[in-house]
């Protein structure tokens, strides 16, 4: 029976020039955790990684006050996996949400995602496998879980940026191999956006898809218009068009604008969730939900929610999660969902672990147990001091 016997966090800056519709990127942390069990190979302990999802900052207050105790301090026996070695997350999950009142999801949904995340990486490891397959075996359904549909996010708002600079960016993407696409929009006045969109449009090939991302920074005076005016286009989806919450101006939109529309990464909860089907007038056979996973209370949470929308309809190809990383891609293949959101140019997130095969919009997974962050460029130079005796 594996024990969890210590967690290491750190907060780590993230910040950056870039701007989305809704905020600005120079104050954002995150948090790189370690979760360290018992179980000893090559003379070190086995342990589990994770790393925030980026947007909503760091988690440790959270971690080290409240759902870590509960972890570290429970016997083993409650979280030990009831048909095999090593620790069940899913009974881990129950651990650290014990004496949590319903309701009130927000930076909570975060920290227990975190250490989820952790958790995963940590049983895929003591299984020897890679996460996505741990999953695919646990809960089947995916057809092919080692190959993830994954597209490049990015076109932020830059200070004095060119159009030009648009093009040459998704050009980029391109010679990494990618093939869909999705820029920012809203952020800029007097046709700004347009232009930006005509310029990201010049640099696709037949195949290749764009979509935009409002950030939640349309009014109810506004949206209308904006939304009208990129009719046009042939967009793929149009994301996050109004505040998360508002789900009647979100239906209202839906009905007045045939494009795809996508939301979802800022509800953290299977009750959030329930209430977009509800009252967010979504279109199952045409639309998508970014719930990240990280952010809302981790894979028991989103087990539950892929649950609920299958009885409203929604297949999982339409459920395409927020950001989330390395962790998120073995999860989306794991569990044959939609598509994998990835920060190519991001200094320290950008790219996939060694082993990985990036070729026409499609990522070939690696085979080495867990989630890989010690395989990656960026991830593994936050890590390395943090697993140091
Ligand atoms: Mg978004």
């Amino acid at each position: 029976m594996a024990r969890i016997v210590d967690i290491i966090e750190r907060t780590i800056q993230v910040s950056s020039s870039m701007r989305n519709a809704d905020i600005g990127f120079d104050e954002m942390t995150a948090t790189a955790l370690v979760v360290v069990s018992d179980v000893m190979r090559q003379g070190k302990p086995v342990v589990g990684l994770a790393f925030d999802s980026i947007g909503r900052y760091a988690h440790g207050f959270l971690v080290n006050e409240r759902m870590g105790p509960r972890l570290l301090s429970a016997d083993p026996s409650l979280y030990a996996c009831a048909d095999g070695p090593g620790i069940d997350p899913l009974r881990a999950w129950s651990v650290m949400m014990r004496n949590e009142k319903a309701g009130g999801h927000g930076e909570r949904a975060g920290a227990v995602g975190l250490l989820d995340a952790a958790l995963w990486d940590l049983q895929a490891k003591l299984l020897d496998q890679p996460l996505w397959k741990m999953l695919c075996d646990r809960f089947p359904g995916a057809s092919q879980p080692d190959r993830v549909t994954v597209y490049a996010s990015g076109g932020h708002y830059q200070a004095g940026e060119a159009p030009q600079r648009l093009r040459d960016e998704l050009c980029a993407y391109q010679d990494l191999g990618y093939h869909h696409f999705k820029i920012k929009a809203g952020g800029a006045s007097g046709g700004i956006d347009q232009t930006r969109i005509e310029a990201a449009l010049s640099a696709l090939t037949a195949g290749q898809t764009l979509a935009v991302d409002f950030n939640a920074g349309l009014q109810s005076q506004t949206a209308d218009a904006a939304i009208e005016g990129l009719a046009g286009y042939g967009l793929a989806w149009i994301e996050e068009p109004v505040d998360p919450l508002d789900y009647r101006l979100l239906a209202q939109l839906r009905a007045r604008h045939p494009m795809p529309m996508s939301t979802g990464e800022n509800l953290f909860s299977l009750a959030d969730v329930r209430n977009l089907l509800r009252h967010g007038g979504l279109d199952s056979t045409r639309d998508f939900i970014n719930v990240d996973i990280s952010l809302s209370y981790g894979i028991p949470e989103y087990l539950r929610i892929l649950d609920l929308a299958a009885q409203a309809g929604w297949a999982r190809r339409a459920f395409v999660p927020h950001a989330g990383h390395l962790f998120a891609l073995h999860v989306v293949g794991g569990l044959g969902l939609g598509g994998h959101e990835t920060a190519p140019s991001h200094p320290l997130l950008g790219g996939f672990p060694a082993g990985s095969t990036l070729a026409d919009g499609m990522l070939c997974l690696p085979d080495a147990p867990g989630v890989g962050f010690e395989a990656h460029a960026g991830l593994c130079k936050v890590f390395e001091p943090m697993l140091r005796p």
